[in-house]
């Protein structure tokens, strides 16, 4: 089916589904906090705790970063609390004034619930980073539920986690769409046979939109409602 056939546009798409299953970083909320906390913060906080250079803290930390893609350990919290030996939930809270909506996505939250579409958060945020997200200006209002896929205990990369959202939500696939930034949750998601997935091609406000070929895609959530 060719990408710009009506029938896969991400507009007809929306109109078709009655459950919508929401990515939260990167889809709804602004990645670009978790590339400073990630990139930026920890290193520093380590470096300085360490007394070492940053400089050899970032190379050691961004190959062990890079040797957890994809893995539940790479959204896990208490996973990089023990590697680098800091408490990280609180560097997380103490920072949580920098959590931001990506544009357009507090109004299109609203406006998707005024629908009466049924909304899921679906993230591979820990629960603990969850918890701490849903406090950004009435974020977790938004939702029928939230779904961490540390509850799950797979992420939404592996096929089988899947399977297992849809016994716990009971949606129907054909009418479920889903909407992430990730290429390879997009790919495991698509393989679920949900009638939609949709890519974000700017999940960071401050980085240029990227291409997600193979997807329909719209720079942001607000798009859908347009
Ligand atoms: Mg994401």
């Amino acid at each position: 089916m060719a990408m710009d056939d009506d029938t896969t546009h991400p507009a007809a798409l929306w109109e078709r589904c009655d459950t919508v299953l929401l990515d939260m970083d990167g889809t709804l909320l602004d990645l670009a906090f978790d590339n400073w906390f990630w990139l930026e913060a920890v290193p520093r906080c380590v470096a300085r705790a360490r007394g070492e250079p940053q400089a050899a803290v970032r190379e050691r930390l961004f190959a062990h970063f890079a040797s957890k893609q994809g893995t539940l350990d790479w959204y896990c919290l208490d996973y990089w609390s023990e590697a680098v030996g800091l408490d990280l939930r609180s560097l997380k809270v103490a920072s949580s004034h920098r959590i931001r909506y990506l544009p357009g996505a507090r109004t299109f939250l609203h406006q998707a619930r005024a629908t009466g579409r049924r909304l899921v958060l679906v993230t591979n945020a820990h629960s603990d980073t969850l918890a701490v997200k849903k406090g950004v200006a009435g974020f977790g209002e938004y939702f029928e539920c939230c779904v961490s896929s540390h509850e799950i205990g797979l992420p939404k990369e592996s096929a089988a986690f899947w399977p297992q959202l849809r016994a716990r939500l009971g949606f129907d696939p054909r009418r479920t769409l889903f909407v992430d930034d990730s290429r390879a949750v997009l790919d495991t998601a698509a393989g679920s046979g949900l009638a939609g997935v949709i890519a974000i091609t700017q999940p960071d406000s401050r980085a240029p939109p990227r291409s997600v070929a193979g997807y329909p895609a719209v720079s942001g959530v607000s798009a859908l409602l347009a």
